[in-house]
């Protein structure tokens, strides 16, 4: 029997509310707007209820997405179970400066909540388009602060111990890694974030002065999953890819941003296909004028 009619017998059985979709294009669920079917897509609506389909999920094939802010699924599809944490969404307070945003949350929520509560050092993430659980995980950061500097512990499921939290040092955070990073079947299920006490109208006037300097410089108005590849040591990949000249490089419907090298956008009806040869020319024009060797930050998902 194929898994995901194991999947959907155990689902009706053990998680009759769950909403499951079929054959759902993950093109709807990344910000790259790219990817095929994944043959089937999960949206638990709380802790409790994401802790059971992990459970049930166990020895099927699976993966956790965010927002897909970081990700480039394949043409063909993903024959995996993919559970979005779209729908756990909630950012509670829990100490005069603390927040514990859900897996889910997007960044800039908690940005908002955190200004609306005079509470300081979450500015830099409103602009990021994630989900709490994802910037975890790569360790997120724009305009020089990054998760690191306010994640205090994370809740986390782990398949042979069940629910743990995780603090400090052991959470290993590095140059956009985690010890998420080597450890793919821990699943980030909350964070507790601390900050500081701010003045509102003060963090108003960062978060929109960041906004105004990432729409001046990042090709927003194109679906992309952000910097394709991360940052080499002493260079800047943009630098690089547009002393090489591939600004505005196209290949079927994937281009090198005009606006911002470091940026592959889907142009108009971009496949996976097309941003992965793009990716390719670009890695060996820059290695051969070069040197670098650039590598992906994108996460590619089903090949
Ligand atoms: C226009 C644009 C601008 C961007 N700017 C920035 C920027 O300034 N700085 C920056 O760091 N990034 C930036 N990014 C990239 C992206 O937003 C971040 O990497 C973000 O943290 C990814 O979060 P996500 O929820 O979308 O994760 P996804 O893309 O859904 O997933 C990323 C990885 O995390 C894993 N994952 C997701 N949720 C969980 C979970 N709960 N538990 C375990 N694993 C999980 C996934 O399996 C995958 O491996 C940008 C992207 C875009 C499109």
């Amino acid at each position: 029997m194929p898994w995901y009619e194991t999947f959907d017998t155990e689902q009706q059985r053990r998680l009759p509310a769950l909403k499951v979709l079929r054959e759902e294009p993950m093109a709807r669920h990344t910000t790259f707007r790219i990817g095929g079917p994944a043959r089937r897509l999960a949206l638990p609506a709380s802790e409790e209820e994401l802790t059971q389909l992990l459970e049930l999920a166990k020895d099927l094939p699976h993966t956790v997405i965010g927002n897909g802010s970081n990700l480039l699924a394949a043409d063909e599809g993903v024959d995996l179970l993919v559970i979005s944490t779209a729908a756990m969404d909630g950012v509670e307070q829990t100490g005069e400066t603390v927040l514990r945003p859900m897996a889910g949350a997007p960044l800039a929520r908690i940005a908002v909540r955190a200004r609306d509560l005079g509470l300081a050092g979450f500015a830099f993430a409103h602009g990021i388009p994630g989900t709490l659980g994802g910037a975890v995980v790569m360790n997120a950061g724009a305009y020089g602060g990054e998760m690191c500097q306010v994640v205090r512990r994370v809740g986390v499921w782990d398949p042979d111990r069940g629910v743990v939290t995780l603090e400090g040092p052991e959470l290993k955070f590095g140059y956009r890694r985690s010890v998420f990073s080597t450890w793919s079947e821990a699943v980030v299920l909350w964070a507790e974030l601390t900050l500081q006490p701010g003045d509102r109208e003060a963090i108003r006037g960062e978060m929109e002065e960041l906004g105004k300097r990432r729409r001046s410089k990042q090709p927003l108005e194109y679906p992309s999953a952000g910097s394709t590849f991360k940052r080499p040591e002493g260079h800047f990949a943009g630098t690089l890819i547009e002393q090489c000249g591939l600004k505005g490089f196209r290949i079927g419907g994937a281009q090198v941003s005009e606006k911002h090298a470091g940026f592959v956008i889907n142009a108009g009806g971009a496949t996976c296909a097309d941003v992965l040869a793009l990716m390719d020319h670009v890695r060996k024009t820059v290695y051969e004028a070069t040197g670098v060797t650039l590598e992906p930050e994108v996460r590619l998902l089903g090949r």
